[in-house]
């Protein structure tokens, strides 16, 4: 497809004329719907900002216009769960069979083989500019954060969010094995330590094999209490699997009661959940938005890895039960998870991509119209960053303009003819070439 020419002027105030933005994120503008998920306006970009929002025709003046021609404006999308670590070591380690446990061990081979501090610095260097290009503003990523490890990706944390500071924000959660401050207590008390200097999250990995016990409970305990003495938020890797034992969500919401925890707590992935009886899923739903909690559902790397069996075609497509979870409040949002390592093979953390294809594989069409709040407010206020994923008067011009009119052209295509501004500027929407990687690969 060739490229549209967006003819972006370098002016400080231009202004976006005869627009469509989703209805969902107008917020306290009157504007003329399009139909029940898009609204018509006009939009003055000046200084980086956006300085005003209005009925099409009522902007413009002496300033130079951009006609979208119909074409949707969305605010740069936030992306709530990745892996940067993990990403793009594809090449040296693939997934051998395509299942949760083949990429857990390839995963284990590649960190201890060639996670040195430039490895994962030139990989998570990549996995931000592909999101840059793509429109993305803040990005959470989960650290594996065992062993040696933790002391050579968490100071890269620091440095690489000051290094994109003024173009993606950048947070960081601690992945481990849910039971480690049991097993290993001091290892656990020098991992939240070094997670509170690097301000980051506390999380882990809460399905181990086995249904929620005495032993699981007091290691999820020690968590909240660790998160409740340092003042840091919680965001676990929830039951991502389809066994009958996968249950610690009920058992994660029942400790945010018990507990008193009144930081923000994250659930992503609650894969079994799906598979259970209908009364458990509305039990479980119930007590998640009675804890106050959010979820966060990965659904291009769990329909790669759920219900795989060689040989047998996949009968179940790996997500949560996100439609019964928005019915009952539940802040909820979509992310990208891994990219092009062995727990996902594909993916180039294209929140426009992600978007597409969850409204495919999780049938958000036909069902209402606030969904895209699952990647631009809802992860956003999850994440605590008020002015990204929003279009609001006074805040920043931080978008990203398609040619597509309608959620239908929107996701029929990839985009890939796309603008993105960054305060109020348009920025190079090339992602960088995979050739930049093979160094990498052949040191290995
Ligand atoms: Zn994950």
């Amino acid at each position: 497809m060739a490229k549209h020419d967006w003819m972006i002027p370098q002016a400080d105030a231009f202004v976006l004329a005869n627009a469509r933005i989703p209805a969902c994120l107008s917020e306290g503008v009157e504007l003329p719907p399009v139909d029940s998920e898009l609204v018509a306006c006009d939009l003055l970009v000046r200084n980086g900002n956006i300085a005003d929002i209005a009925v099409p025709g009522q902007l413009g003046g002496a300033h130079p216009i951009v006609d979208c021609d119909r074409g949707m404006v969305l605010p740069r999308l936030v992306d709530l769960h990745t892996h940067l670590d993990k990403g793009h070591i594809w090449a040296r380690h693939p997934n051998p069979d395509g299942t949760h446990w083949g990429a857990r061990s390839s995963v284990m081979a590649d960190r201890e083989a060639n996670w040195s501090v430039d490895d994962v610095r030139t990989r998570m260097e990549f996995s931000l500019r592909c999101a840059y290009a793509h429109g993305t503003s803040a990005i959470r990523t989960h650290i594996d954060s065992l062993g040696k490890q933790a002391a050579i990706t968490w100071p890269l944390i620091s440095e690489m969010r000051e290094r994109w500071r003024g173009r993606i924000d950048i947070q960081a959660v601690a992945l481990f094995p849910g039971d480690l401050p049991l097993i290993d207590a001091a290892q656990f008390k020098a991992l939240v330590e070094t997670v509170a200097k690097h301000h980051g999250i506390l999380g882990g990995m809460t399905f181990l094999g086995s249904k929620p016990n005495e032993r699981s409970n007091a290691a999820l305990t020690a968590l909240f209490k660790a998160a409740i003495a340092n003042g840091l938020d919680l965001d676990f890797h929830v039951d991502e699997s389809d066994a009958v034992e996968a249950r610690s969500l009920a058992e994660i919401a029942g400790l945010v009661e018990t507990t008193g925890f009144s930081g923000k707590v994250v659930a992503g992935h609650c894969c079994s959940l799906a598979l259970a009886p209908p009364e458990e899923i509305a039990e479980t739903v119930a007590k998640v938005a009675d804890a106050g909690m959010s979820v966060v559902t990965l659904p291009m790397c769990n329909m790669y890895l759920m219900g795989r069996t060689p040989g047998k075609t996949p009968r179940w497509r790996g997500v949560t039960v996100l439609h019964e979870f928005a019915q009952a409040g539940v802040p909820v949002a979509i992310a990208s998870d891994n990219t092009r390592d062995p727990f996902y093979a594909y993916g180039d953390l294209d929140m426009v991509e992600v978007y597409r294809e969850s409204v495919r594989i999780l049938q958000l069409d036909h069902t209402g119209p606030d969904w895209f709040r699952t990647v631009s407010t809802t992860p956003a206020d999850v994440m605590g960053l008020s002015a990204h994923g929003r279009l609001r008067v006074n805040g920043p011009a931080d978008m990203i303009l398609l040619r597509a009119r309608t959620f239908n052209e929107m996701v029929a295509r990839p985009q890939s003819d796309r603008a993105v501004l960054v305060g109020g500027k348009a920025i190079d929407t090339t992602p960088p070439d995979y050739r930049e990687l093979d160094a990498l690969f052949e040191r290995a």
